[in-house]
C-alpha cells in the first residue's frame, strides 16, 4: 500500500502538553466558556504577536465577523477585500449585508495590490462612497505589502482588518502580521500551522482596544445586557471558544516555533530539490518578511511542458494530497454580482477555464499548485514528492 501524505494535518506536541491542559479543565470542572486555559491562551497570543487585546473565538470566520462588526460594518456598507483568498475571508461581509468590492493581487507578494486599492478608493470616492473597512490577507504565510496598505487606509481613515488566518508567526521587519492594522484574525482550524481542532482569535489594536474587546466579548456570548432577566438590545452570537479547546491551543503554542521551523525546512527542501526545473517558480520571500511557510506553493510557466493539473493528478495517483491555489473570489459564482478592481484589462477573447479574466489573482490560481506541507513529513516523504514531480519532465 502507498503511504498517504497529507497536505497539512493536525500535529499535537510529542510531549502531550495539550492533553495535560485538557485534563486540568476536566479536573477543575471548567469545561465551558471561561477558565484558565482561555485566559492563558489569549495572553499567549497577545505576548507572541504584540496585539493590544485578544479574544478567543470558535473559528477564524467568527473572528472576521466580529472584526467587521467592531469596525462598524453594517447593511449597505462598502468593504474592500482581497480577491485571492479563501471564501471565509469575505463571507462575513455578506452576513452583515454589506457590499464587498474585490481587489486584485500583485505578483511580488501575491496579496492585495496597493495600487489597485488606491484605484478602488478613487473610483468609489468619485461616487461619494468610502468603505467602512479594508480586508487584506497574508496568504500562505506570505506577508502582504502591509506597510503600504496600512498607509493608504490611514490616509483615507478607514479601518484595516488583516486576515492572518494562515500567517501566525509571519513577521515583517520583526512585527507580527495581524498587528499592522486595527484588527487581525488568526485561525486554529485543523489544517493551520497550529490547531485547536477548530477555533480562532481576534487581535485588536485600535486606540480604544479595551472598549472594542469588551464589545466583542458581549456580542460573542449572546449579547446579554446587564439585567437580572435575559435582556437583549442587540443581536448576539454564540462564538466563544471553550476552555477545553483553549487547552489544546495553550499546548500548541509551546510547539509553534518548532512547527514554523519544520514548515520552512519543507519549503527549502522543495526549493533546493526542484531547482533544476526552470518552469517552476516558488512563492515569494523577501529579506524583511519572515514567512511561516504554512504551505509550499509553486507556479508553473504557461509555456512550459507540464501543466499544474498534471502535477496534481500524478500526486493524487500516489495518494499524496495537494491543492490548487485559492480560486479568486471575484471568479466565484456566489460573488459574481460584486465589483472587482484590477490594474489589468479583461481579455477580449474568452477561455473555457478562466473566461475573460486576466487578473494577477486569476493567473496565480491558473498556474499554481500547493505541495504537501505536513509537519509530520519525513525526508523520504519529501523525496517521494520531488521524484514524482521530476518524473513528469522525464
Ligand atoms: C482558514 C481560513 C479562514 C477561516 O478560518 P476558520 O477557522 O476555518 O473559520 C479565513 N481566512 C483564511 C485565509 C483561511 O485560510
Amino acid at each position: 500500500m502507498k503511504q498517504h501524505i497529507f497536505l497539512a494535518s493536525p500535529h499535537m506536541s510529542e510531549e502531550g502538553f495539550e492533553q495535560k491542559y485538557i485534563q486540568k479543565a476536566f479536573d477543575t470542572n471548567w469545561l465551558a466558556a471561561a477558565g484558565e486555559n482561555l485566559a492563558v491562551f489569549e495572553r499567549q497570543l497577545a505576548d507572541k504577536t504584540g496585539a493590544k487585546r485578544t479574544v478567543a473565538l470558535s473559528s477564524g470566520t467568527a473572528a472576521m465577523h466580529m472584526a467587521l462588526k467592531a469596525a462598524g460594518v453594517g447593511q449597505g456598507d462598502l468593504v474592500f477585500c482581497q480577491s485571492l483568498t479563501f471564501s471565509a475571508t469575505a463571507n462575513p461581509i455578506l452576513y452583515e449585508k454589506a457590499e464587498p468590492v474585490f481587489i486584485d493581487s500583485e505578483s511580488d507578494t501575491w496579496n492585495m495590490d496597493p495600487e489597485a486599492l488606491e484605484l478602488a478608493f478613487e473610483k468609489y470616492g468619485r461616487a461619494g462612497r468610502i468603505p467602512k473597512a479594508v480586508i487584506v490577507v497574508h496568504l500562505y504565510g506570505i506577508c502582504a505589502k502591509i506597510e503600504k496598505v496600512a498607509e493608504i487606509c490611514k490616509k483615507h481613515q478607514v479601518p484595516l482588518i488583516e486576515d492572518a488566518a494562515e500567517s501566525l508567526g509571519t513577521t515583517f521587519r520583526g512585527k507580527h502580521t495581524g498587528n499592522f492594522g486595527d484588527y487581525g484574525i488568526v485561525s486554529f482550524n485543523g489544517n493551520k500551522i497550529i490547531t485547536t481542532s477548530g477555533g480562532g482569535m481576534l487581535l485588536i489594536n485600535t486606540e480604544n482596544a479595551e472598549e472594542r474587546e469588551k464589545k466583542v466579548r458581549f456580542w460573542s456570548t449572546q449579547a446579554r445586557e446587564a439585567a437580572r432577566w435575559y435582556q437583549h438590545e442587540e443581536i448576539g452570537y454564540n462564538y466563544r471558544m471553550s476552555n477545553i479547546v483553549a487547552g489544546i491551543g495553550r499546548g500548541q503554542m509551546q510547539v509553534l516555533e518548532k512547527r514554523i521551523e519544520k514548515k520552512k525546512y519543507i519549503f527549502n527542501y522543495y526549493k533546493t530539490q526542484l531547482a533544476d526545473l526552470k518552469e517552476i517558480s516558488f512563492m515569494p520571500q523577501t529579506d524583511a518578511n519572515e514567512n511561516n511557510c504554512w504551505l509550499s506553493v509553486i507556479q508553473l510557466d504557461d509555456s512550459g511542458k507540464v501543466r499544474p493539473l498534471e502535477i496534481m493528478k500524478a500526486l493524487e495517483l500516489e495518494d499524496i494530497e495537494n491543492r490548487p491555489v485559492w480560486k479568486p473570489l471575484h471568479l466565484q459564482p456566489v460573488f459574481q454580482n460584486y465589483d472587482f478592481i484590477s490594474l489589468r484589462e479583461k481579455l477580449a477573447v474568452t477561455d473555457p477555464f478562466m473566461g475573460a479574466d486576466n487578473s494577477v489573482a486569476g493567473e496565480l490560481f491558473r498556474k499554481g499548485v500547493c505541495l504537501p506541507s505536513d509537519t509530520k513529513m519525513t525526508d523520504e516523504d519529501l523525496a517521494r514528492v520531488c521524484s514524482i514531480i521530476k518524473s513528469l519532465w522525464g
